[in-house]
């Protein structure tokens, strides 16, 4: 009843009413009232699109005052410390490594822009997920880095809040939320319905009651306290939840929303229910691994797991009590809608409020997960989450309270165990019907499309803190939990080797599979390793290496191994071993543990090492070819496995891993398995011929490089062994940068990741920037012209080439493979260069290591094993003797052992050694295991197995007489093998490896084995190991050796030499002296310095050695040994040579072309020179001859076949942009800066032409003026020739040659056949015969006045038609191109468009254009000079001819002949009529367009004495023009004085030529009416300041005249050739009115006054002046037309500010003029400033997008803009577009383009010259490549 009341009656007197009432003491009526009010306004079963409730609440809560004015007052009361800010996907931020203590932290740009970050490491990025402003947080950044704002806690002196301020929104809020809420609960719907995206509907129409929540927590910390006082209390939420039991609507919904709850636990109702029966029938030692059943899902199987294990609060349903709660479970419900994200997190800054959030946030953690896994849009949702999680869990405090509170870590494990859960399958590694192993399916959605890493991530982050990781290594049941997740892992993604056929699909799991290994395996592990770094944290690592062990026991187990592994399968995901080898590399590294406590028995280590060696050995079957059958994706997980962001948590643990264990086992055993699992052990046989089951023929030979290879990198790679990590970031550097050339952010980029990439901190980087100063030099970026640009690289120090090269360490770090031959052709390029080795090719060097950690010590005894040498002797034999298969990669890898071993000693321990030792079978090769007392001992007999074929058979040799020891005895051993071990290991092998590998495992397996594995190893044992098929007959040889490895090498030496004896007997005692000379070098070389560190270290090898090279050897061994394998040897060598010589040729082939391309441009062939001599003043009798580039013919160019020049037509707006000023015009970076066009001289010409047209007669004005400032076309050639028929010919081939790109053919475009410059039009050659040419341009001695008439009979001419001809159509059809290539309204000055008189100004402004640019091209002026040859080079002599043909169809309307005006003294016509408009004086008509328009229009050719002629007339009116306006800028007075006092010389002799009589006539002549003087008389105190002196009258008027002057002579230059002369610039006046011929050539530097005496009148001075003068009187603004400054500066590109971050800032958000909206792709025109939206369909205007239509308007279609959020520049082109780079660097020279980096960056003056220079010169065409049409669409 009240209600219905107050509901009538205004809103705002009712609020404030009410709030009076509930001001009272007893306020129950009020608040009566107002639950009555509300009870009928927030009635939840009126649409929410009703907006009336709304406002109504915003008027109570706001009372009287108004909701706008409320919404100040509140934030008064704000007391937020922190700024809080929150953003969206796309915001720009900043992150600030320097003042941050979370990695995660971020500013907003205005708090990063009032701190002081000055020399911190920050940079700004664009956010994806969205996140927060930091600004006050000090436990997420350090307070040196808070803004002005947020460091002065403003807060702490705000007043307290009123309490009747808020009182209304106390009451009301409650209410208006849990309306909210039942909209919610009303709007959801269970999503297994159809009806799954109403949720969308729902939401929108919600849209203003969440915007309104959110407009509340805008107002500040007062608002957010009330806020979250609602939403966390529990008994509003009880009283108003529940839903009155009379209200069916309430209860409905409620009901709604207790069904949605049920469903919200991890385990389904149902799922409850199934596995509560199946509970008693599983054991639970195994941990949380039972099967539980498995569905079929494809091929395979899909396997469930019990999850009896978890808490099992964890998986319950979620119960709430309070607003938040609920609020928080609809969020999720309704997937992360943005706008109920932004509300909650927009109320993070209250302090209780973010607790509370945050407990619940974890509350609902495992619902989170399984909606996400659900969800269809699980990208965007992922992005909501983590922009929630990580403003909660990068705090450390709070971390660590809900990690205590609320079991954070428990929850996520368990969630992201269940997680996995879902998509496991059954392992088919190793044993593909047994296995009990599971594994996650990488073919499955959640990890195909990476929907784990929001939780993931979450993890990551709060195990970056270390109480929480603490917590976590304390906890062992939980680390079990991982562990257990970890195996999830272990053996995914399994790959099977193709033997038969090419897999049908390749796969492409593998990305899946590397970065869920990356992401959900290493990163947790990187984190916590971060935290096991003292001694005091020994326990963490000695638990997790414990639980490491037992989890890798249960897999071995599960998977059924036990000693041999599966064949032809590898997986490279092992990460349960990684975990243990960076465990283990910690604890010794750091914490100081011995690694002996810490390892596992002997066969647990044998077996740990299987899985990584298999992928050593896979890598090299790949690379080998032996997978290709499986596709290309297997290379990929090559490479992808030894990457940069993969290396540091894959291969480099596996290394240390096997590492580890070689310093454990058996050197003998170790070195056995490796070649074993190469498949290389038949190849080690001294017998010339062998078989080999697991390799063809030409995978043996990469496989024993792979294996020797991967030998060389385990015992000589340091990085966990002993490098600190300076030393391994110097190691990386080093390696990245000898492969090639590094810019900063590649090598960044190429480092490997730090343990903890979430920072961004590369290992150690405090010191990178120092580092990288150290080892490498910076070479700036260049540009070359014509070139590309380049970016700032850096390149390696010499010092690193000669010291630090590492060969070994680039193979390791090498994804693609030709790395590894670029660094070694760099390192040769160094070594010849500096001299130190200049002949053949060097080798790679070898490298002195790191000293080994006493842990690791026994990785030595690897190159001190017996076996090992074996090898080595073997392989020194084989490649001494030519066999097949053997490399100089080979050799090489042989001898890196022998040096490692002999740097790299054992200390000698003999009663350590092996007891068994004895029984070796190849014992009785070497008596002991020291390689230097080794190195000597000679082998005299070798017991083979062979093939009866083989060449050793048919050597027919007696027996030895006596056998050596080392036969019988290996005689015996083979003997003693059991017969079972005989028929199975193939007993060709001098030494039986894999038997003796076997048997040793064995024996340990006896020893110490468990009964379970016993069980099984007979299966394995005798399923494999049979040789398939029949073994061939085979015969025991003896071969006779006689060879020690000492004698072996020296022998090689020899025939590397290619020298008998080519170590002489003292040839050691020289070697002494130097030993440095031995680093670097050839093959050669190496067996030196190894035959010297032998010599050095035992005198028994010294002696030895002396002893071999004093013998005589006989001629170099026996190369022809076995012919077939030469011929292998010869083919590769053949093969490499061919390469090597087709790479020479092809780089030679490119400098040819690019020296051609430089001759084509710069120097003419002399046959087109001789064509464009046309003014050369040699006698030539013979016609000019031209060459066509297409048929090759040269000929002349006649009317019936025509030769054309190949030209490019642009239309430019380069003069129009020029200003008066020198300077560039700034771009603006402010509202209050702009740039005001009025001052180009494009405007300010048609300012001119306008004002004419006001005045005067429209055809006499179209003929005063040039247009073509603005859209006049340019003409360019690259110089070359060719037959107007045979161009059509070649642009038919062209149009059916659909190839061509970039330009297109049907708009004529086509590229120069020669040099390939971009062209669009031919330019015909006029047909020429040389003796014309010289009577063309005799010089004479007629007098002026006879050439005056002889000019004007010219005029007379009628313009004869040309008869029709093929000539004559070719040139009508390029004066058709040049109208075409620019705009009609750049034709159309005319009144009448299209009328004639149009077409003739616009031909001549076409000449009047291409001499201006040229003049612009030369600087401005004319001082540099210039000889014939450069007019040679421009068409400008061809243009002149084709226009002035074509011109000479119009008649001139001679009725005025301007040259009758100029030359005589006519009666002054009054005959005007009074409907014409009058002629245009003479004294407003321009000059150079007089002289063009002259040119052009008379009789061709023009004889020179002609041309001199009507240049010197026309210098008389300039001249007069110039008197004119200076006169016009004297003070009134000064005038007088002057007028006074020239009219005093007027009598002298030679008057007519003094600048002060002329002057002073015209002073007299203009002041008969006032007008001409009287409009400035109005500011005349500004001009009377500086007084006029004879000298800078002089000045004056030679600058007036100076720019008709230039472009006489420049006309004159193109028309006769005559030779530019240079000439200092204050002397250029001279200069050139000497070169025209105005003046004597010899100046007179005692007058200075040239000027005047360069007049030449052919009639009286004075009459023809007053005539001109009388012209002009009585006409309106006189002075505007009189005074005009015809000086422009040359043009300029904006002036840019130095720093990009000015620009970004203003223009990123800066909206649209046209569109009044922020573009998304906001662009610049940096011609003229203009802001557009590129791409932006708002501005699209004709089916053209601003961009384009800006390039049409501002540069006659050519634009220049920088794109600014991406800071690069794109030139717009007529119809095509190119990128053309960025001129803003980084401090390391680096372009970034679309800011992905978000380092400073700065201008880069050169580029932005050269930027400059190519819109000037107008060559963008030429030299940027890669264009491509943009389809009107920028
Ligand atoms: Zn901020
Ligand atoms: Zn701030
Ligand atoms: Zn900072
Ligand atoms: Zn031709
Ligand atoms: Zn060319
Ligand atoms: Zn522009
Ligand atoms: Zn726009
Ligand atoms: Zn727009």
């Amino acid at each position: 009843m009240m209600a219905a009341l107050l509901l009538r009656r205004d809103k705002k007197s009712t609020a404030a009413h009410l709030k009076s009432d509930l001001n009272r003491t007893d306020n129950s009526s009020g608040v009566r009232q107002l639950q009555e009010l509300l009870d009928s306004v927030l009635n939840p079963e009126k649409p929410p699109a009703d907006t009336e409730a709304l406002d109504w609440c915003k008027c109570l809560i706001a009372g009287e005052e108004g909701f706008e004015e409320f919404c100040k007052t509140v934030r008064s009361y704000d007391n937020a410390t922190l700024c809080g800010l929150v953003w969206t996907a796309n915001f720009v931020a900043y992150r600030c490594r320097t003042c941050g203590i979370s990695p995660c932290m971020s500013l907003c740009a205005e708090c990063f822009n009032n701190g002081d970050h000055t020399g911190h490491d920050f940079n700004m990025f664009r956010s994806q997920a969205g996140g927060a402003c930091d600004c006050g947080d000090s436990n997420v950044m350090r307070e040196t880095g808070f803004c002005r704002r947020h460091r002065l806690r403003t807060g702490e002196n705000v007043p307290s809040v009123p309490r009747d301020l808020l009182l209304m929104s106390e009451m009301v809020l409650p209410r208006f939320i849990i309306c909210i809420i039942q909209y919610l609960r009303d709007g959801y719907t269970e999503p297994d319905t159809s009806a799954e995206r109403d949720l969308q509907k729902v939401l929108q129409q919600l849209e203003p009651q969440i915007t309104f929540l959110e407009e509340l927590t805008k107002m500040g910390g007062a608002m957010r306290t009330v806020l979250t006082k609602i939403l966390t209390n529990q008994q509003t939420f009880k009283d108003l939840s529940m839903g009155q039991e009379e209200n069916v609507f309430a209860k409905k919904n409620y009901e709604n929303y207790l069904s949605a709850l049920k469903n919200s636990g991890l385990v389904s109702v149902e799922e409850k229910a199934q596995t509560g029966a199946a509970e008693p029938t599983r054991g639970s030692e195994t941990g949380a691994l039972g099967l539980l059943d498995g569905q079929s899902i494809g091929q395979r199987k899909r396997v469930k797991l019990s999850s009896s294990t978890k808490d099992p609060s964890i998986m319950d349903s979620l119960k709430h009590k309070c607003f938040l709660e609920e609020l928080l479970f609809w969020t999720i419900k309704y997937e992360f809608p943005q706008k109920m994200v932004t509300f909650l997190l927009n109320m993070l800054p209250d302090q209780d409020y973010k607790i509370t959030f945050t407990k619940t946030f974890v509350q609902h953690y495992a619902f989170i997960m399984k909606t996400l896994m659900k969800s269809q849009e699980s990208d965007t949702m992922s992005n909501r989450i983590v922009h929630i999680s990580v403003q909660l869990f990068s705090n450390e405090d709070l971390a660590r309270h809900v990690t205590e509170e609320c079991q954070l870590l428990d929850i996520m494990v368990t969630v992201l165990l269940y997680m996995m859960e879902s998509c496991l399958i059954k392992s088919e590694l190793q044993d593909e019907e047994n296995s009990r192993h599971v594994v996650v399916n990488c073919s499955e959605a959640l990890l195909k499309n990476n929907t784990y890493w929001p939780l993931v991530s979450d993890f990551i982050n709060i195990l970056s803190h270390q109480s929480v990781a603490k917590k976590f290594l304390e906890d062992h049941s939980l680390l079990m939990l991982w562990m257990s997740f970890v195996s999830f892992f272990q053996g995914m993604n399994l790959n099977k080797r193709e033997l038969s056929e090419h897999v049908e699909f390749e796969s492409q799991t593998y990305y899946a599979a590397f970065a869920a290994e990356l992401e959900a395996c290493a990163q947790p592990m990187w984190g916590l390793l971060t935290h096991c770094k003292v001694k005091e944290t020994q326990e963490y690592t000695k638990t997790v290496v414990r639980y490491c062990l037992e989890t890798l026991q249960i897999w071995f187990d599960a998977i059924g191994f036990v000693d041999e592994l599966a064949p032809n399968q590898v997986t490279f995901h092992l990460p349960l071993h990684r975990y243990y080898a960076m465990f283990l590399s910690k604890a010794v590294k750091c914490q100081g543990l011995d690694l002996e406590s810490l390892l596992p028995d002997q066969e647990m280590l044998m077996r740990i090492m299987v899985h990584p060696l298999q992928i050593q050995a896979s890598l090299s079957e790949i690379h080998s070819n032996m997978w290709v059958r499986n596709g290309l994706q297997i290379k990929g997980q090559a490479m992808t496995y030894v990457q940069s962001h993969f290396c540091n948590s894959m291969i480099d643990p596996d290394i240390f891993l096997l590492q580890v264990c070689a310093s454990r086992l058996d050197p003998d055993y170790f070195i056995s398995s490796v070649f074993e699992r190469f498949k290389v052990v038949d190849l080690l046989t001294m017998a010339s011929v062998h078989q080999n089951t697991a390799l063809d023929g030409e995978q043996e030979r990469p496989m024993l490089e792979g294996a020797l290879t991967f030998l060389v990198i385990l015992s000589s790679l340091r990085i966990h062994l002993g490098m600190a990590d300076d030393e391994i970031l110097r190691a990386e550097m080093v390696s990245q940068l000898c492969m090639n050339d590094r810019t900063h952010s590649s090598l960044l980029d190429l480092i490997p990741e730090n343990p903890n990439p979430k920072s961004g901190i590369v290992p150690g980087s405090c010191s990178f920037e120092e580092m990288l100063s150290a080892v490498a030099d910076f070479k700036a970026p260049v540009f070359e012209l014509g070139g590309s640009m380049q970016q700032g690289m850096y390149t390696p120090k010499a010092e690193v080439w000669e010291k630090e090269f590492d060969p070994i360490m680039v193979i390791l770090r090498t994804v693609y493979r030709r790395d590894v031959q670029s660094a070694m052709d760099r390192y040769s390029a160094f070594l010849k260069q500096s001299g130190m080795h200049t002949t053949g090719n060097p080798w790679p060097p070898y490298k002195e290591r790191t000293p080994l950690h006493p842990c690791y010590k026994g990785l030595d005894r690897l190159l001190h094993c017996k076996t090992l040498h074996i090898v080595i002797f073997t392989l020194l034999y084989k490649i001494w003797l030519d066999h097949s298969n053997m490399s100089e990669h080979v050799l090489c890898m042989v001898l890196y052992l022998i040096e490692l071993g002999l740097d790299n000693q054992v200390e000698e321990d003999k009663g350590d050694e092996e007891p068994c030792i004895e029984e070796h079978c190849h014992d009785s090769w070497f008596p002991g295991t020291n390689l230097l007392s080794n190195l000597h001992h000679v082998i005299n007999y070798v017991r083979v197995r062979v093939p009866e074929t083989a060449p050793e058979v048919k050597r027919e040799r007696e027996p030895p007489a006596s056998t050596s020891a080392e036969a019988s005895n290996f005689g015996q051993n083979s003997r003693r093998l059991t017969g079972n071990w005989r028929e199975n290991v193939r007993e060709a092998q001098v030494f039986s490896l894999v038997a003796e590998r076997r048997r040793k495992f064995q024996e340990i397996i006896n020893r110490s084995s468990t009964e379970a594995s016993q069980a099984v190893r007979p299966k394995s044992s005798s399923t494999r190991w049979v040789p398939p098929g029949t073994p061939p007959q085979l015969v025991t040889e003896i071969l006779e050796i006689h060879e020690s490895m000492l004698s072996l090498l020296i022998k090689l030496h020899q025939k590397l030499s290619a020298k008998q004896n080519s170590l002489s007997a003292t040839w050691l005692e020289d070697m002494d002296a130097n030993p440095n000379r031995h680093a670097h070098g050839d093959g050669i070389t190496a067996i030196e310095r190894i035959l010297t560190k032998a010599a050095t270290r035992s005198h028994q090898s010294k002696r030895s050695i002396q002893e071999i090279c004093g013998k005589v050897f006989p001629p170099v061994a026996p190369k022809k040994n076995s012919p077939t394998a030469k011929k292998t040897m010869d083919k590769e060598e053949r093969r490499q040579r061919a390469r090597e010589r087709q790479q020479k040729l092809l780089a030679e082939f490119a400098s040819r072309q690019k020296s051609f391309m430089e001759t084509a441009m710069d120097v003419e062939s002399p046959d087109t020179e001789a064509a464009m001599d046309l003014g050369a003043s040699e006698v030539k009798e013979s016609e000019v001859l031209y060459d066509c580039v297409i048929c090759g013919q040269s000929g002349p160019s006649t009317e019936d076949r025509p030769t054309g020049l190949v030209v490019l037509l642009q239309a430019s707006s380069v003069l129009g942009h020029r200003c008066k000023s020198d300077e560039a015009k700034k771009l603006p970076t402010t509202d209050e800066e702009r740039i005001y066009p009025a001052d180009t001289c494009g405007a300010a010409h048609d300012v001119r032409l306008a004002l004419m047209q006001s005045f005067f007669k429209d055809s006499s004005c179209l003929q005063s003026v040039s247009i073509g400032w603005d859209g006049g076309v340019y003409v360019q050639t690259c110089g070359h020739t060719l037959h107007i028929d045979c161009h059509k010919s070649y642009m038919e081939s062209l149009r059916n040659d659909q190839v061509m790109q970039g330009f297109s053919v049907d708009k004529g475009e086509f590229t120069c056949p020669l040099c390939r410059q971009f062209a669009n039009s031919v330019l015909p050659c006029r047909p020429g015969r040389s003796t014309e040419v010289v009577s063309w341009h005799m010089p004479s001695n007629k007098k002026t006045s006879v050439l005056v008439k002889e000019v004007e009979d010219l005029q007379e001419q009628l313009g004869f038609f040309p008869t029709e001809s093929n000539l004559s159509k070719e040139m009508e059809l390029v004066i058709k191109d040049i109208k075409n290539t620019t705009q009609r309204k750049y034709m159309d000055y005319g009144k009448n468009p299209g009328s004639p008189d149009n077409d003739f100004l616009f031909m001549y402004s076409v000449a009047r254009t291409n001499l201006e640019l040229e003049l612009v091209h030369r600087g401005g002026n004319l001082c540099s000079g210039g000889a014939s040859g450069a007019a040679k080079r421009s068409c400008l002599n061809q243009l002149f001819h084709v226009l002035a043909m074509h011109m000479r169809l119009y008649s001139i309307d001679s009725a005025y002949n301007p040259w009758t005006r100029l030359t005589q003294v006519a009666p002054s016509r009054d005959n005007c009529l009074d409907d014409e408009r009058p002629e245009v004086p003479m004294l407003f008509r321009d000059c150079p367009s007089l002289l063009i328009i002259f040119v052009l229009t008379m009789p061709q050719p023009l004889r020179k004495e002609h041309f001199i002629c009507l240049v010197r007339m026309l210098y008389n009116l300039q001249y007069t023009q110039a008197l004119a306006a200076l006169s016009a800028k004297f003070s009134p007075e000064e005038r007088q004085a002057w007028s006074t006092s020239g009219t005093l010389k007027k009598n002298a002799f030679n008057a007519e030529k003094s600048y002060e009589a002329l002057l002073s006539h015209v002073i007299t002549e203009l002041s008969k009416v006032k007008t001409v003087y009287d409009v400035n008389t109005d500011e005349p105190s500004m001009l009377s300041s500086s007084v006029w002196s004879p000298q800078s009258i002089e000045y004056s008027l030679q600058q007036f005249c100076l720019p008709y002057l230039r472009l006489s002579c420049l006309l004159q230059h193109h028309l006769y050739g005559d030779n530019l002369s240079g000439c200092p610039e204050e002397e250029e006046f001279s200069g050139l009115a000497g070169c025209l011929g105005l003046l004597d050539p010899a100046p007179q530097p005692s007058n200075p006054m040239y000027s005047a005496s360069c007049l030449d009148w052919t009639v009286s001075a004075f009459d023809l002046m007053s005539q001109w003068c009388s012209e002009v009187t009585g006409l309106a603004d006189t002075q505007t037309l009189l005074v005009q400054d015809l000086q422009w500066a040359s043009p300029h590109l904006l002036h840019l500010p130095d720093n990009y971050n000015t620009i970004f800032q203003y223009y990123h958000k800066k909206a649209c003029t046209a569109c009044k909206k922020v573009p998304k792709d906001p662009a610049l025109c940096l011609v003229c400033g203009t802001f557009v939206c590129l791409k932006g369909l708002c501005c699209k205007q004709h089916g053209i997008c601003e961009c384009v239509w800006h390039s049409q308007h501002c540069g006659a279609a050519t634009g220049i803009f920088l794109l600014i959020n991406a800071s690069v520049i794109i030139i717009i082109r007529g119809h095509r577009f190119c990128l053309w780079g960025s001129v803003y660097l980084d401090a390391h020279g680096e372009e970034d383009r679309d800011l992905r980096r978000g380092k400073p960056l700065f201008l880069c003056v050169e580029r932005y010259r050269v930027l400059e220079q190519q819109w000037v010169s107008h060559t963008f065409d030429h030299i940027n490549k890669r264009w491509g049409p943009h389809y009107n669409g920028l």
